[in-house]
């Protein structure tokens, strides 16, 4: 039977399954960030999921928000750079918005991408179309607000689905933010390294409610 909602230790769980599944990626992330940027994506990414292992690894939650909020400070203190700050705030302010929550339903879900969105865009001014990860975050974020209705397994299947689909679409636009800026249109055909990190996340949290 998939799970309706999950405990903060199996939202933990969730997480170190997350973390495990970006430092196996580290390849795939490497070679985005190397046709768009400078190539080091993927070993900041693995950086910062190493620390939130050490940081989840061992405690006790009560909260399901502060799992994500441990996980984000973790990587925001590791990781450094443009995406230690924006992936370190994607979690906290997601886990922020559910700080009260002892389960993690599909309405927390809602909660959780909506303000991790949000916060995502008030701290790196990107805006969807720019080719950032807010390309596969906000449909991530829009496909969560709708699912709330649904079982938690559902809303986060839609949350991939949309995710994988904002990667996609991210190939067909122009960088205007980060180190791709300075490509213009040679940045088209690749997908933002960013979200490609959020797709791989989305999909392993809905794998984890599947198995
Ligand atoms: P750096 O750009 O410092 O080399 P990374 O290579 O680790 O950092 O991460 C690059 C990713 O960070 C980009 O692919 C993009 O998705 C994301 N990113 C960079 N700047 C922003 C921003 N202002 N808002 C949202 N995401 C951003
Ligand atoms: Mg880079």
């Amino acid at each position: 039977m998939p799970k309706e909602s999950l405990s903060p230790n199996e939202v933990r769980d969730m997480c170190l399954a997350v973390a495990d599944k970006i430092i196996e990626s580290e390849p795939i992330l490497t070679d985005a960030d190397r046709q768009l940027g400078d190539g080091d994506h993927g070993i900041g990414m693995q950086r910062g999921m190493t620390a939130v292992k050490e940081k989840l690894g061992e405690a006790d939650y009560e909260s399901v928000g502060k799992v994500f909020m441990d996980m984000g400070m973790a990587m925001m203190s590791s990781m450094g750079g443009a995406s230690g700050a924006v992936f370190g705030t994607l979690f906290r302010a997601g886990g922020k918005a559910i700080k009260g929550s002892e389960t993690f339903g599909a309405s927390e879900v809602g909660e959780f991408f909506k303000n991790a969105a949000q916060g995502v865009k008030d701290r790196g001014g990107a805006k969807p179309g720019d080719k950032t990860m807010v390309d596969a975050l906000d449909p991530a974020a829009a496909a969560a607000e709708s699912a709330s209705g649904k079982s938690l397994c559902e809303a986060l299947n839609d949350v991939s689905a949309a995710a994988a689909n904002g990667r996609e679409e991210s190939k067909d636009m122009i960088a205007t933010m980060g180190r791709a800026r300075t490509l213009g249109e040679k940045s088209l055909g690749h997908p933002d390294a960013g979200a490609v990190s959020v797709a791989i996340i989305a999909q392993q949290m809905a794998d984890f409610c599947g198995d």
